[in-house]
């Protein structure tokens, strides 16, 4: 069963410079299209500027898309906007390479884990609870709820960055290089993690990086990009053995 499906999506960035004859167009993303199974973990890979952030950003509406479709469960949300986007948009959550980033210097994780489920209509005592759970789910105490993003490591932010997502309970999870900015040790960790929440959730993920080996060991099926396009799909293993 087909989650999400990828139509011909196109994104240019307009480089405007001061000098007209430095003006340019980056084909970021050029004529893309993908199906993503549900319950199976797809890999986008390609080396740095390739378009794999870009892609991502379109998929989540952070970006805007010059064109093409975006089918999440048969309905096109390329367009949407407003009530109606906010609607599918908690369907699909995005971990980013360095959490930290994302994460407010100045709130307790607690208060940024719960304020996404308390947006959408639950009850902070509820959303309390969900966080405390899904702490425990990625390995964190439930104490580090009152802490704040400074006092943990890089491998510990991206299992708030994790909960913070998955406290949406989300169908789609993009993981943008979310091992890239650890350790190796770490990576394997958070590796490790991902899998376990992908068979304990049933999640679909999206998993995009700029390493195929990291992508071999977690994805069933991998995608290639290469300045904006497709370049070569397949599963895991096949895409591994042809590099
Ligand atoms: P389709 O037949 O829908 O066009 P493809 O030809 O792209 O799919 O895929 C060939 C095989 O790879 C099929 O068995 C399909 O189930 C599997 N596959 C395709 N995309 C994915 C994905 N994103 N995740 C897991 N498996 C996939
Ligand atoms: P990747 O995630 O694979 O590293 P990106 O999506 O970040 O690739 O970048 C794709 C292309 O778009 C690159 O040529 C990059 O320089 C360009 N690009 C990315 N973001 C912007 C931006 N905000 N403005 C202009 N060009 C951008």
């Amino acid at each position: 069963e087909i989650i999400l499906e990828v139509n011909n999506l196109s994104k240019t960035y307009h480089n405007h410079s001061f000098f007209k004859q430095n003006r340019r167009t980056t084909y970021a993303v050029d004529n893309v299209s993908f199906k993503l199974h549900r319950g199976s973990t797809l890999g986008i890979v390609g080396e740095s500027g390739s378009g794999k952030s870009t892609l991502a950003r379109c998929i989540i509406k952070l970006l805007e898309i010059d064109s093409g479709q975006i089918n999440f469960e048969n309905v096109d949300i390329a367009r949407l906007k407003g009530k109606k986007l906010k609607h599918y948009s908690r369907h699909i959550q995005m971990v980013f390479q360095d959490p930290y980033a994302s994460l407010n210097p100045r709130r307790k994780v607690g208060d940024q884990v719960t304020i996404g489920p308390i947006l959408h209509g639950i009850t902070k005592q509820q959303a309390i609870e969900k966080a405390k759970a899904l702490f425990n789910m990625v390995g964190l105490e439930s104490e580090a709820l009152n802490r704040y993003p400074h006092e943990f490591s890089g491998g510990q932010r991206q299992r708030i960055g994790l909960a913070r997502a998955l406290a949406l309970e989300p169908k789609i999870l993009i993981a943008d290089e979310p091992v890239s900015a650890l350790d190796v040790s770490v990576q394997a960790q958070v590796l490790e993690l991902l899998t376990q929440l992908r068979k304990q959730l049933g999640l679909t993920v999206l998993f995009i990086t700029h390493d195929l080996r990291v992508a071999a060991q977690i994805c069933d099926h991998i995608i290639v990009m290469k300045s904006g396009k497709i370049v070569e799909q397949g599963i895991a293993s096949q895409v591994f053995l042809n590099p």
